[in-house]
């Protein structure tokens, strides 16, 4: 990633404006000539009034992308007319660009994208098929307001679809009324498979790349799934936000993993043919789908409105992201597309998850995304944050005998922040949890957990729920070192002295090269070690490493540890309270 600190401090000395413009429109051209480029054409019109430089920027980042990415790198061949005249410019920083209008009164810009950024807040092209964010493409009037309505004229194929959450007109242009939602909108162009539903009666688009990936019986699969995501979110809120939703998904050929970003009213998913028929895939979805309430709408105030020109860190992402990944798993349960042993299965998973990473603050954990830290705290404000979100469900479903619960904080939050124009901050979000739970303090439990970086109090509070945490034990070879693998190879990072590794006497620094026959090539070698090694307790094995210039063979033997792992499950001594609690949870109603 081309995050740095130095990129993010720019913005000094006065603030550059642009003389006014209107009646913008932004036409985009992906045809198969600019595909073999891997190119979007972009052109700009619009009308200026007064007689100053016209000063056109694009955005450093994509909302709900949380880096500094600076889309101004991928534009080339900038050019500017008015009245069939080239205009002079030159730029102001390095993603502003400076327009001489001499007077001219209707200005023409056009340049080129290039589309080879495989990320859903980018844009990326095949010779069939293109997506992109407005971000990307899409210049504002630098310090200016940004709420302008502008055209946005697709040109493409004849035979190609166009597929986006931004509202079609009448002449086949699309519109919107601020530069905020322009850019909120991606676009699909190209050859790819489409289809809709009505879903309560809303009108709800899946849009798939390549055409044929996510088709026939998978694809009845995959709909069955998403259709019934919509009621459970809507029902927290108790109004549906958009007109319309559209999913976006991509299915590269040898991509492994998969993420999305969410919109206003669609969303872009980058998934591994694998996923394909896999809960995952929904489960995402679901995510993305909520985030159209939460944090698209409901959002820290650091956050609103959206700048493009600079970061926006706030300390609240563990709402924004990790309480979104929590009703990612409820909807999933209320949905009925998982039971509740698949929600209680994801949840231990997190939990899991979080013991065997570094303990960090909720707060300093969503802070600190934009530089994507690597000491392993990088992103856990998603499944710590989903924890927290459960935790106060669980807590404010008790204090209220379940007539209250973390619906009711959204929704009062999302009425009285985003419904009045602006977002929240610590006096909303624990003004409304307090209210939730009949006026208790939630101080502490922000100051340990929130703030801090105690253990969350799983003993105490998932009883109250009628759920308990069991510990399963098993043993394991286990070498009893940290290692890191970069380009030089896996290097030993940290040594337990009475592992097997250290007794063998691997130092710190060294290069692994072997376990026995087994050659380190990375993680998936020690996994290799384990399934291989796991039932022989004692045996020899030979360790060789690389350690300056020199290789060893060092000598040592096979250790199996007692390793325990902890499960969420039901608990069977479950008050009445309890069960009413968790089936609560389970299928968001409250009350007895
Ligand atoms: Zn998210």
């Amino acid at each position: 990633m081309l995050a740095s600190l130095a990129l993010l401090a720019l913005a000094t000395g006065a603030p550059a404006v642009s003389a006014p413009i209107t009646n913008i429109t932004y036409d985009v051209s992906f045809t198969r000539e600019t595909a073999a480029r891997r190119s979007l054409e972009v052109g700009m019109r619009f009308d200026v009034s007064g007689s100053g430089d016209v000063l056109l920027s694009l955005p450093t980042w994509t909302p709900g992308a949380y880096e500094v990415t600076n889309f101004a790198r991928w534009v080339s061949e900038f050019s500017a007319v008015a009245g069939g005249q080239a205009l002079r410019w030159d730029k102001v920083d390095y993603d502003t660009w400076r327009i001489r209008t001499g007077g001219a009164r209707q200005v023409s810009v056009r340049f080129m994208v290039y589309a080879d950024s495989l990320d859903n807040a980018m844009a990326w092209s095949r010779e069939d098929f293109a997506f992109f964010n407005g971000t990307n493409l899409f210049p504002y009037p630098e310090g200016r307001s940004l709420e302008f309505p502008a055209t946005v004229r697709i040109r493409t194929e004849s035979e190609w679809l166009v597929a986006t959450g931004m509202h079609r007109r009448p002449d086949g242009s699309y519109g919107e009324r601020s530069y905020h939602d322009l850019v909120d909108m991606p676009f699909f162009v190209g050859r790819f498979d489409l289809d809709s539903a009505t879903v309560n009666g809303l009108t709800v688009r899946l849009a798939t790349y390549p055409a044929g990936t996510l088709a026939g019986a998978a694809r009845s699969a995959f709909w069955d799934q998403y259709r019934p995501l919509f009621a459970p979110q809507v029902r927290v809120f108790g109004e549906t936000p958009y007109d319309s939703y559209t999913t976006l998904m991509v299915f590269p050929k040898d991509f492994g993993g998969g993420s999305a970003l969410e919109h206003q009213n669609s969303h872009l998913g980058i998934y591994t043919p694998e996923g394909i028929g896999q809960e995952w895939v929904a489960s995402v979805t679901a995510h993305e789908m909520f985030h159209a309430f939460n944090v698209k709408r409901l959002r820290p105030a650091e956050m609103v409105p959206y700048r493009y020109d600079v970061s926006q860190p706030t300390v609240w992402l563990w709402v924004s992201e990790g309480i979104t990944d929590y009703y990612a798993d409820l909807t999933m349960v209320r949905a009925g597309v998982i039971d509740s042993a698949g929600f209680l299965a994801t949840t231990g998973g997190k939990i899991a998850q979080v013991n065997q990473s570094p303990a960090v603050a909720l707060e300093d954990a969503s802070l600190s995304t934009w530089i994507h830290p690597t000491d392993g705290t990088g992103y856990l404000y998603y499944p710590k944050g989903s924890l927290a979100g459960f935790l106060l469900d669980i807590i404010i479903r008790d204090a209220s005998d379940n007539r209250q619960s973390l619906d009711a904080v959204m929704r009062e939050t999302y009425g009285g922040t985003f419904k009045k124009g602006k977002g929240f901050g610590a006096a909303e979000w624990w003004g409304a949890v307090r209210r939730a739970a009949g006026g208790r303090s939630f101080d502490g439990f922000n100051d340990r957990y929130i703030d801090g970086r105690e253990p969350f109090p799983y003993d105490t509070v998932l009883p109250l729920a009628g759920l308990r945490l069991v510990t399963d034990s098993m043993r394991s070879a286990r070498l009893g070192i940290n290692t890191s693998t970069d380009s030089t190879g896996t290097r030993v990072m940290a040594v337990a002295p009475d592992g097997a590794a250290g007794a063998a006497g691997v130092q710190a620094g060294d290069i692994l090269l072997a376990l026995g026959d087994i050659a380190i090539t990375g993680e998936p070698s020690f996994q290799q070690f384990r399934a291989t090694y796991g039932d022989k307790d004692g045996a020899s094995l030979p360790i060789r490493v690389r350690r300056g210039d020199q290789e060893l063979t060092l000598t040592g033997t096979v250790r199996l540890v007692v390793l325990t792992q902890q499960r969420l499950v039901l608990d069977p001594d479950a008050s009445a309270k309890a069960q009413r609690i968790r089936n609560g949870i389970f299928t968001g109603s409250t009350g007895n």
